[in-house]
Formats: structure tokens, C-alpha cells, sequence
């Protein structure tokens, strides 16, 4: 069989982690069987589409490297589907469904319609049990399909085994509405007749979907594609993921700095194992490996820790520092608020490896090294609290005194010249070194002391030292 799958976001929203998580697992199913990975866009709420949301889909598509086969227009190197192109269609089939007896016309008011379910709760039963198609046909108003009563739905899901649905919790459901634009029920069934689809691999939200599209394309007259439903995304503490958990956005992750290799092997992880033991894969392997039927059919749980720490090993070991300054740069100019000079990205590419070891994403760097490239740091306070002491004093002064006298301005003569300073006063690091760190780049916390005043340079390390000196001599009082 050739594997044909397909994804259909919808445009009423940025792509979602859970919606690129279903993305990511079609594109491996398809890589690995040598099939092809449709994108549809599934715009029939014209109201709710918009330009943007389409852009954010696909440009998170593109960012974990997810290509696409197929398609036509705009959006990729071959474009996509939009379902917003074939209305005429979508009406063609509804009136086709009419005419063979598997779909009606109905007129009914809402007001009539909501008395049966009223009816159908009142009796415990499926709140569409009586929306059935009345005695007196119509000819106009929305087109309903027509639910044979006659056996249960069922089918084989590919995660979840077997599935049945006795007919009598499917309701008449609405194709057309009456102003003529397609359900998300027709449209999709449509499309994936029409393409080919050979696999829907899609979320356990779309499970009750599921029996309807099957009646659909049976009734359409085609061979109904196989289903696999993955499991939900839920958060650490068990709960379905919401805003609550943090970003759901796929987007926020991109911003922040995770890496799309971090994204897309975390994301993998969603329900699926490479194998029993191993976690940081690339895409090869996980093309390699991927099977459907070993998805586990519990819930994935969604943990930004792991994520994180993910992360910070992809950075750590995945990429040469020259990789991750290039990488860490445009974060780190965002995060400045402007461009980096030459020299100032020399500055930067010195003190990278040590950055390199500390950061889980790159938006974190340009905490770290802000200190380089602002005329005066501003003191954290909680960091100059908690360090400058009774004493403190005393340590900047040696400091200058011997730094003023380091000849060449580099890390291994700026260590000897502060070690011999902690010998001679018979003081701890902590005491010694930490009034330093936070005069120089304002907080307690930074890229190892040595290698961050040889970056910033002697006469700015200098003039800091100074500050933090009148400051505490200051707030001393007389
Ligand atoms: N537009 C639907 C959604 O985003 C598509 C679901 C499907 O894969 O059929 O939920």
C-alpha cells in the first residue's frame, strides 16, 4: 500500500505543541514508509481564518523540518491545500449524497430541533437520538446525513485496537449548513477521498468524528482510510495541557531559543520510544525506527523540565561552539535591543564556550552577557545584598590595586593577580571574588569571573570596580 497521510490545521489559531506533535508523527510514518505528507489547511471558518495563524502553521512546519509533498498555491515549496478552494465541491458531494438517499434537506427550526435533545437527555439518552429525518421532507435548509440505524461503526485503530460505535450515539449530523459552506465533517471526509489519504493519523479529541467520517465515505462510495488516534497531551500534574501548563504555543518554544532538533526529538518522545533506553536521537534514526503501531495509546505528558533539560544537552554536546554562537546571536541581539558591533561580537564569541556550558536555551544568553555590552551594569539587588558585606570594601580596593598592575590584560594573569589577593587577605572565593563578579556585571550569577573580565576589558573592568566602591562607600554613611 502506498502510505499517503496528511495534516489539517486549521488557521483560527497559532500551531499548537499538540498539533505539531500530530504533525511530526505523520511526517515520520510517511518518511519511514517512503509515502507521501500531505499539509491541508483546513480554512472552511472563513470568519476565523486568518493569513497570519496560516503563516505561524506553516513556518513551525518548516522550523522542525517537517517538508511537505504536495499541494498547490502558495505556503511551501509545493504550496498546500485549502479547503476554502473547493466549496463547489464540497456542495457537489452533499447534493450527490441527497440524491442517492444516504442525506437529507432539513428545514426544522432550532427551537424544534432543541426540543429533541431536550427530549433525548430527558430519557438518558445520546442527545442526538431523535434528530433523525423527519416524515415531511424538505427541500431546502442544511443538509443532514442520514445515520443507518441499522449495525454499529467499527474499525481497527491502528493504536487503539478495535473501536465500536453503536448507531444510536451518532447523530444525523449537518454536511452543508444552509448558507452552503461544508461542516468540517464533509469537508474533511471529502478531501481525504478525494486525495488519497491512505492513513488519518490524528488526535483523540476526533475520535467521536471518527464513526461519522467512515458512514460518509462508505455512503461516498470509497474505501475509508485507516485511523490511528494519538493519545492527548497532558501536563505533569495529569491534567489535559491548557495555558496553565505554560506555552502551548509552538511558537513561544521558538522564540525562547529551543532548538528545532531539541523541539523535534522532544516531541517525538510523545508517545512514541525509539527503543527502550535510548532519549536524544535525530531525525535519521527516528525516520528510521518509526512505527505507528507502537504508539502508546496512554496519555503523553507534556513536561517543560525535560524539555528544558533536553534542551541544554542539545546545546551542550549537539553543537561546535562556533554553531551555537552563530545560533545564540540573533537571541542575544534581541534580547540587547540591538545589533552587535565587530568587536563586540568577538567579545561574545570569546566568553561562548563558557556560555555554551550554562544556558538551556538561547534566550538565556543575553542575561549572561549583557555586563559586555552596556556602558554601566545595573546592580541586581538581591545579588549586591546578598554579597557586599562589611569588608567588601576593602577587597575592591585590593582588586584595583592589582589589577591596575596585570600587564597583559588576559584571563591567566587576571587569575594569578586575584588569587595572590585571596592568599595575601586569607580570604574564600566566596568572599573574595563574589563582590568582584557583582561590581563588574551587576549580579551574582555569570560566565566564570576570569574569562568575563578579560572580555570586558581592562579599563571598563577598572571603572566598575570604582562604582561598586564609591557606591558602598556611600551607602555606608559617614
Ligand atoms: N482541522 C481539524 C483540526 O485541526 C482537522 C482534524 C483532522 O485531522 O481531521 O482539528
Amino acid at each position: 500500500m502506498t502510505v499517503r497521510v496528511r495534516i489539517a490545521p486549521s488557521p483560527t489559531g497559532f500551531l499548537h505543541v499538540g498539533n505539531a506533535r500530530a504533525a511530526l508523527f505523520n511526517w515520520l510514518f510517511a518518511r519511514h514508509e517512503g509515502g507521501t505528507f500531505i499539509v491541508r489547511i483546513d480554512d472552511t471558518d472563513v470568519a476565523r481564518s486568518s493569513p497570519e495563524f496560516e503563516e505561524d502553521i506553516l513556518g513551525g512546519l518548516r522550523w522542525l523540518g517537517l517538508d511537505w509533498d504536495e499541494g498547490v498555491g502558495v505556503g511551501g515549496p509545493h504550496g498546500t491545500y485549502r479547503q476554502s478552494d473547493r466549496f463547489d465541491r464540497y456542495r457537489e458531494v452533499a447534493e450527490a449524497l441527497v440524491e442517492a438517499g444516504h442525506a437529507y434537506y432539513d428545514d426544522r427550526d432550532p427551537a424544534e430541533l432543541d426540543e429533541l435533545r431536550a427530549r433525548a437527555q430527558r430519557e438518558g439518552r445520546h442527545p442526538g437520538f431523535y434528530i433523525r429525518r423527519p416524515e415531511r421532507e424538505a427541500t431546502a435548509g442544511v443538509i443532514r446525513f442520514s445515520v443507518p440505524q441499522t449495525r454499529p461503526v467499527t474499525f481497527t485503530d491502528v493504536i487503539r485496537g478495535e473501536m465500536v460505535f453503536t448507531p444510536d450515539v451518532i447523530d444525523d449530523f449537518v454536511i452543508l449548513r444552509s448558507d452552503g459552506t461544508p461542516t468540517y465533517h464533509l469537508a474533511s471526509t471529502t478531501d481525504d477521498v478525494d486525495y488519497g489519504i491512505s492513513h488519518v493519523v490524528r488526535g483523540e479529541d476526533l475520535l467521536p468524528s471518527t464513526p461519522k467520517h467512515l458512514l460518509l465515505a462508505q455512503a461516498m462510495g470509497a474505501e475509508p482510510p485507516i485511523y490511528a488516534h494519538l493519545p492527548l497531551l497532558f501536563g505533569p500534574d495529569g491534567k489535559k495541557l491548557s495555558k496553565r501548563h505554560g506555552d502551548t504555543a509552538l511558537r513561544a518554544y521558538r522564540e525562547a531559543g529551543y532548538l528545532p532538533e531539541a523541539m523535534f526529538n522532544y516531541l517525538a518522545l510523545l508517545g512514541w520510544s525509539l527503543d527502550a533506553e535510548t532519549t536524544i536521537f535525530g531525525r535519521e534514526e527516528a525516520v528510521a525506527a518509526f512505527d505507528l503501531a507502537s504508539v502508546s495509546k496512554n496519555p503523553a505528558i507534556f513536561d517543560r523540565d525535560k524539555l528544558d533539560w533536553m534542551n541544554g544537552e542539545y546545546i551542550r554536546t549537539r553543537l561546535s561552539t562556533e554553531e551555537f554562537a552563530d545560533r545564540a546571536r540573533p537571541f542575544l541581539e534581541t534580547g540587547l535591543g540591538r545589533r552587535l558591533t565587530d568587536a563586540e561580537w568577538e567579545a561574545f564569541v570569546a566568553l561562548a564556550p563558557l556560555v555554551q556550558e550554562r544556558v538551556k536555551v538561547l534566550a538565556d544568553v543575553a542575561d549572561q552577557v549583557r555586563f559586555l555590552y552596556v556602558e554601566e551594569v545595573e546592580y541586581d539587588e538581591r545579588s549586591w545584598s546578598k554579597v557586599m558585606k562589611p569588608g567588601s570594601e576593602t577587597v575592591l580596593t585590593e582588586a584595583l590595586r592589582r589589577l591596575e598592575a596585570v600587564e597583559a590584560w588576559e584571563t591567566d594573569a587576571i587569575e594569578a593577580a586575584l588569587r595572590q589577593m585571596l592568599a595575601d587577605l586569607e580570604i574564600g572565593a566566596s568572599k573574595g571574588l563574589q563582590p568582584i563578579r557583582v561590581a563588574v556585571t551587576g549580579s551574582s550569577v555569570s560566565p566564570p569571573l576570569f574569562e568575563s573580565l578579560a572580555a570586558l576589558g581592562r579599563d571598563r573592568t577598572l571603572r566598575r570596580l570604582r562604582r561598586a566602591r564609591e557606591r558602598l562607600a556611600a551607602s555606608a554613611g559617614p
